[in-house]
């Protein structure tokens, strides 16, 4: 596996203004994150796991400091420019699955090849690869309502895999899911991602979930308190709780 850093975080800080009030919710985070690494920000609630996840999917400025992806500097990005990064290079998977209800699982998965000027033959063919990759080859014509939690979730990151994004970012994924469906779906997801060499950078703040990690960053208070593999973090787990 290659081993060269594709996305850069270099002292970045981000703050909120709330009426008058500023709040600090990146104080300074460094972090670099390799190609075809699985990556999850855990730390406590309020400690800045969404807010670092936001800005390293480019869904939101950072206030100060740099973010490196794939060589390309997105603080210094455009609106426009975001938005053209994030459908070349970036999926999502959703805590809530954010499926649309009125489509069926193959038009929810093949819904974001429709901005690439793709014929429908080809968007419908790839979106059905990517369900049967997640085991959902019986469910194309299933409605978010027919399905389980699970399978909704599986339809979430067939639809986040359809474009073949060299990142998918996840905040969360498993937060709705029972905890045998959810190390079903981690385990998938974790396969797929590693056998295709993909960056997996997800939020969580369950343990188990965590274990399926390379590298775990922990976040306290808006920093990056400790950075490492899983069995390295789980010898020192104060900041976790
Ligand atoms: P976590 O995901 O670890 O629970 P967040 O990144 O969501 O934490 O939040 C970090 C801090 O930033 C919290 O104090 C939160 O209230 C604040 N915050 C997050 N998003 C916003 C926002 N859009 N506006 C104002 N404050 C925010
Ligand atoms: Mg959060």
């Amino acid at each position: 596996m290659e081993q060269a850093p594709l996305i850069e975080v270099r002292n970045v800080t981000k703050v909120y203004r709330v009426g008058s009030v500023d709040i600090h919710a990146l104080r300074g985070v460094d972090l670099i994150i390799n190609r075809g690494e699985i990556c999850c920000i855990i730390g406590r609630s309020g400690s800045g796991k969404s807010t670092l996840l936001n800005v390293l999917a480019g869904l939101e400025h950072v206030t100060s400091g740099e973010i490196v992806i794939a060589g390309k500097r997105l603080d210094k990005m455009t609106q426009s420019e975001l938005i053209v990064f994030r459908q070349k290079h970036v999926g999502f998977i959703f805590q809530a699955f954010n499926l649309m209800p009125y489509y069926t699982a193959l038009e929810n998965v093949a819904f974001p090849l429709s901005f690439r000027g793709m014929p429908a033959r080809k968007r419908n063919a790839l979106a059905r690869e990517a369900l049967k990759t997640m085991g959902l080859e019986t469910h194309l014509k299933h409605k978010p309502s027919q399905m389980s939690g699970g399978q909704q979730q599986r339809v979430g990151i067939a639809r986040a895999l359809v474009t073949n994004p060299d990142i998918v970012f996840a905040d969360e994924p498993t937060g709705n899911l029972d905890s045998n469906t959810s190390d079903d779906v981690m385990r998938t997801i974790c396969e797929v991602m590693r056998s295709r060499n993909k960056t997996l950078v997800m939020v969580t703040h369950d343990p188990n979930m965590a274990m399926y990690a390379d590298k775990l960053a922990v976040m306290h208070q808006g920093k990056l308190v400790r950075f490492g593999t899983p069995e390295e973090i789980f010898s020192h787990e104060e900041e976790l709780r």
